[in-house]
C-alpha cells in the first residue's frame, strides 16, 4: 500500500510539474507537502478515490489584476496584483497580503497553499488564501503608499468580504497599509465591516497582542518543543533572521524566556552583538524610523554590521530562528549551523528552509519546527480579530495572549501526535502537514465535490 500511495502522490506531482514547471516556489512547497502525506494515502485509500490531492493542489481561484497610481513625481506607475484564493473547505478564505518586488504567481500560491494546512492547524474555521503585489514600498512616501493601497483595493474589493475572503498583512504590508485598505473598502462597501481585514489597530477594530503574534507564537511553539527533550531558552543563544514583525516580538518573547539573542538582520545585511541585542534600539529604528539595520552599531560600539544576509548563518548558537523570508537558509547554511552546535530551528518566516535544509536538519537529528506550525500564531490571532468583530467585543492583551498560547501548545500536540499516530515519531514536519490536512480532506469529503 506505501507503492501504490507513493505511485499515485508521483502522478499528482508530475502532473503539477508538467503545468506548473515555471513555478518553482509553488512546486517546493507542494513536494514538500505532498510526500509528507504519503502515510495518510496508505491508511486512506478512499482519500485517493476521491482525488483529493489532485484536487486540494488546484486554487479555488486565482485573481490577477492590474495597480495603476501616481507617484509624488506625477508619474503614472502600474504594478500587478493578485489573490489566490486556494481552499474554502473549512472557513472562509484567509491570509496575508505581501507588497514586494519578488511577488508573482508561483511566490503567491506557494504562500497560499502553505496557508491552507498552517490555517487549518490553527483549529480556527478558516480557509487558505494569499495575495499580494510586486509593488517595493521601500523609499515611497506615506502619500504613495495610500495612494497605492487604494488602488490595490479598488479592484481587490470585488472579491473579499468578512464571510467571503479576509486578507491581512505580511511582508511589505502592516498597520498603517491595512489602515490604508481597510479606508477604501469601508468608502467603496457603504458599510463598516472590519471583520474583512486583519492587523487593523486596535482603535478600530483591530486585536490586541495581533502585532506580537507571529514572533511570540513561534517561540511558544519552539519553547514545547524544547520541554520535550529537557531545553528551554534560558541562557540559549539565539540568532534570528529579519527585523520585521515576526521578527522583532520573536526577540521580545526569547529575551523574556531568559535567551540571549546575538543577532538579527535586515534585507541589506546582519548585527552581531556579542552582549545581547538591545531590542529598543532595534524597534526604535524600525518601527519608529523605518531605518536600517546597520544603524543599530551607532549606539552599541560592541555591536558588529556585516553587509551579507546569509551571513547570519554562520554565526553559532543553539537555536536559530527564520524570521525573514523564503529559502533563507539554504543547505551550506544548515550544515555550517550544524557543524557549530546548533540545537533547535523555528521557523517563523513562511518557507525559510530550502528542501535540503530540512533535510540536513531532520538527518542531524536537529529539533525542527516547521514553519505552517510555528508561524501559525499570527494567522490565529486573525481568527480571533474576526471573531471580536462579529461579536462586537474587545478582549485584553492578557486574554488574547494566553488564547495564543493555548491555541501554540495545542498546535504542538497535535502535530506531535499525528506524527506518532502515521509512524514517523518525533518528526514534526510531516506531523503538522497530516494534522492539518486531515480536517481540509473530511471537509472536503463530506461537502461532496
Ligand atoms: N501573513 C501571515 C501568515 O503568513 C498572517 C496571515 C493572516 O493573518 O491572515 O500566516
Amino acid at each position: 500500500s506505501k507503492q501504490i500511495a507513493t505511485s499515485y502522490i508521483d502522478k499528482v506531482f508530475n502532473n503539477l510539474k508538467e503545468h506548473h514547471g515555471h513555478e518553482p516556489e509553488f512546486l517546493q512547497a507542494a513536494k514538500e507537502i505532498l510526500y509528507s502525506l504519503t502515510p495518510v494515502f496508505e491508511k486512506k485509500p478512499e482519500y485517493m478515490k476521491a482525488s483529493l490531492l489532485e484536487r486540494i493542489v488546484e486554487p479555488e481561484r486565482v485573481v490577477k489584476f492590474r495597480v495603476s497610481w501616481e507617484d509624488d513625481s506625477g508619474k503614472i506607475q502600474v504594478n500587478r496584483g493578485y489573490r489566490v484564493q486556494f481552499s474554502s473547505a473549512i472557513g472562509p478564505y484567509k491570509g496575508g497580503l505581501r507588497f514586494h518586488p519578488s511577488v508573482n504567481e508561483s511566490i503567491v500560491k506557494f504562500l497560499g497553499f502553505e496557508q491552507i494546512f498552517k490555517n487549518s492547524l490553527t483549529g480556527q474555521p478558516i480557509g487558505g488564501a494569499k495575495g499580494g503585489a510586486d509593488f517595493d514600498p521601500k523609499g515611497k512616501s506615506d502619500a504613495e503608499i495610500m495612494r497605492f493601497c487604494q488602488a490595490f483595493m479598488t479592484e481587490l474589493h470585488k472579491y473579499i468580504g468578512p464571510d467571503v475572503d479576509v486578507p491581512a498583512g505580511d511582508i511589505g504590508v502592516g498597520s498603517r497599509e491595512i489602515g490604508f485598505l481597510f479606508g477604501q473598502y469601508n468608502r467603496i462597501r457603504g458599510a463598516y465591516e472590519p471583520g474583512v481585514i486583519t492587523g487593523k489597530l486596535p482603535r478600530f477594530g483591530g486585536s490586541l497582542a495581533r502585532k506580537e503574534a507571529t514572533g511570540y507564537g513561534t517561540v511558544y511553539f519552539v519553547q514545547e518543543m524544547l520541554k520535550e527533550k529537557g531545553l528551554t531558552f534560558e541562557d540559549a543563544s539565539v540568532v534570528v533572521s529579519g527585523t520585521g514583525n515576526v521578527s522583532t516580538y520573536a526577540i521580545e518573547k526569547a529575551q523574556q524566556l531568559g535567551a540571549k539573542v546575538i543577532a538579527c538582520s535586515d534585507s541589506d545585511g546582519y548585527i552581531f552583538d556579542p552582549d545581547g541585542i538591545d531590542l529598543s534600539v532595534v524597534k526604535d529604528i524600525k518601527e519608529m524610523r523605518s531605518g536600517r539595520i546597520k544603524e543599530y552599531v551607532d549606539s552599541r560600539p560592541n555591536a558588529t554590521y556585516k553587509e551579507s544576509c546569509k551571513g547570519i548563518w554562520s554565526i553559532p548558537c543553539d537555536i536559530a530562528l527564520p524570521c525573514a523570508t523564503q529559502n533563507e537558509i539554504d543547505e551550506e547554511s544548515a550544515k555550517l549551523l550544524i557543524e557549530n552546535g546548533l540545537k533547535a530551528v523555528g521557523e517563523g518566516a513562511n518557507m525559510p528552509s530550502t528542501l535540503q535544509a530540512i533535510q540536513a536538519f531532520l538527518a542531524n537529528d536537529i529539533l525542527f519546527a516547521p514553519a505552517k506550525a510555528a508561524n501559525a500564531g499570527g494567522v490565529a490571532v486573525s481568527a480571533l480579530e474576526m471573531a471580536q468583530n462579529s461579536m462586537r467585543i474587545f478582549w485584553t492583551f492578557e486574554e488574547v495572549d494566553e488564547k495564543l498560547h493555548d491555541i501554540m501548545k495545542s498546535i504542538y500536540e497535535n502535530s506531535k501526535n499525528a506524527a506518532k499516530e502515521f509512524g514517523h515519531d518525533g518528526n514534526l514536519l510531516i506531523g503538522a502537514n497530516i494534522a492539518g490536512f486531515l480536517k481540509v480532506a473530511d471537509a472536503m469529503i463530506a461537502q461532496g465535490i
